[in-house]
């Protein structure tokens, strides 16, 4: 097994970084990416080299679908801007919009979402994502005049902090409840399911270690499942469009269309949205592609020595 570390400036800061730095993993059956960020410490990094193993050594689960549809993604701007980047999104019919700003006032973001249907127009579907930001009284208080200044929603996602407060809200509003940063390690989504806390999981594949594993939690938890990345390159995309091609439901778009957060690709043709969706395809790395992510030398040094201590930790 070959490994190439990388490293890719973002085009926006998001979640704080400004350089997206990984390892890919060259095997039998093809490329794998290892990216979990660089705060994360082994034990955590485990999941996330046991799926960049799987792309490397196995082939994909049997596609059911040729193209999977993704969202735009708005994050805290103004009216003007939100309807830009809409209307900019390659046909996409669902947007995600960030709400809940710290320092944003409610008026913002019912702006911000009447922009967004005015942009898509009353067929297309909005979700909005708070990141875990409100209490269960702000939720209360909030979510129902979202829910109008956006002529419906699709779904509210990661509306409270913990798994409690999403179960108490999801008893009384009418309105979807998504869990995302409540659904990080392989055993989380069971307690969602549990608790009754939501009605869609959505799933990343490298923190919860690969497709297959992905393709079993969405089984044994029997709720709708969206997938969504975890910034990566086309590489990691890939296995995430895989997840979304195999399962048996794909009822929501997913937040897969995360590639232009990065300044560059490691593949030939970076996976690019069409038609407000992304074709199952195969990915190309080339030394020509992989040539304009070349790291520093002591990046490379690190991350392979990162490789070794969590490949140690991970039962082979
Ligand atoms: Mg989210």
């Amino acid at each position: 097994m070959r490994l190439h570390v990388w490293s890719i400036p973002m085009t926006t800061r998001f979640r704080g970084i400004t350089v997206r730095e990984g390892v890919l993993l060259e095997g039998d059956h093809g490329w794998g990416e290892f990216s979990p960020f660089v705060e994360y410490d082994d034990p955590t990094a485990v999941p996330w080299l046991a799926s960049a193993r799987e792309a490397s050594r196995h082939d994909w689960p049997t596609p059911l679908r040729r193209y999977v549809p993704v969202n735009v993604t708005v994050p805290a701007v103004g009216p003007d801007r939100a309807r830009e980047i809409v209307l900019a999104s390659h046909g996409c019919t669902t947007a995600k919009v960030k709400v809940a700003e710290p320092g944003q006032s409610l008026a913002e973001a019912q702006a911000r979402l009447e922009a967004v249907r005015d942009a898509l127009g009353r067929s297309g579907r909005i979700r909005i994502d708070v990141n875990g930001l409100w209490t269960l009284d702000q939720a209360l208080a909030d979510l129902p005049v979202l829910d109008r200044a956006a002529g419906g929603l699709e779904y509210v996602e990661q509306p409270c902090a913990t798994v409690e407060e999403l179960a108490a809200l999801r008893r009384r509003t009418g309105v979807p409840i998504a869990a995302d940063e409540s659904i990080r390690r392989a055993e989380d989504p069971y307690r969602v399911r549990d608790l009754e806390a939501a009605d869609i999981a959505v799933l990343k594949v490298q923190p919860l270690g690969g497709v297959r594993a992905c393709l079993r939690i969405a089984e044994e938890i029997g709720l709708p499942v969206v997938v969504s990345s975890a910034l990566e390159s086309s590489v990691g995309l890939a296995a995430g469009v895989a997840l979304a091609a195999a399962l048996p439901e794909l009822p929501y778009a997913c937040g897969l269309a995360t590639g232009q957060l990065l300044a560059g690709d490691l593949v030939d043709t970076p996976l690019t949205v069409i038609d407000g969706a992304l074709e199952v395809v195969g990915i190309r790395v080339t030394p020509g592609s992989l040539a304009a992510a070349e790291p520093e030398a002591d990046r490379v040094a690190w991350w392979t020595d990162r490789v070794k201590r969590v490949s140690e930790l991970l039962a082979d």
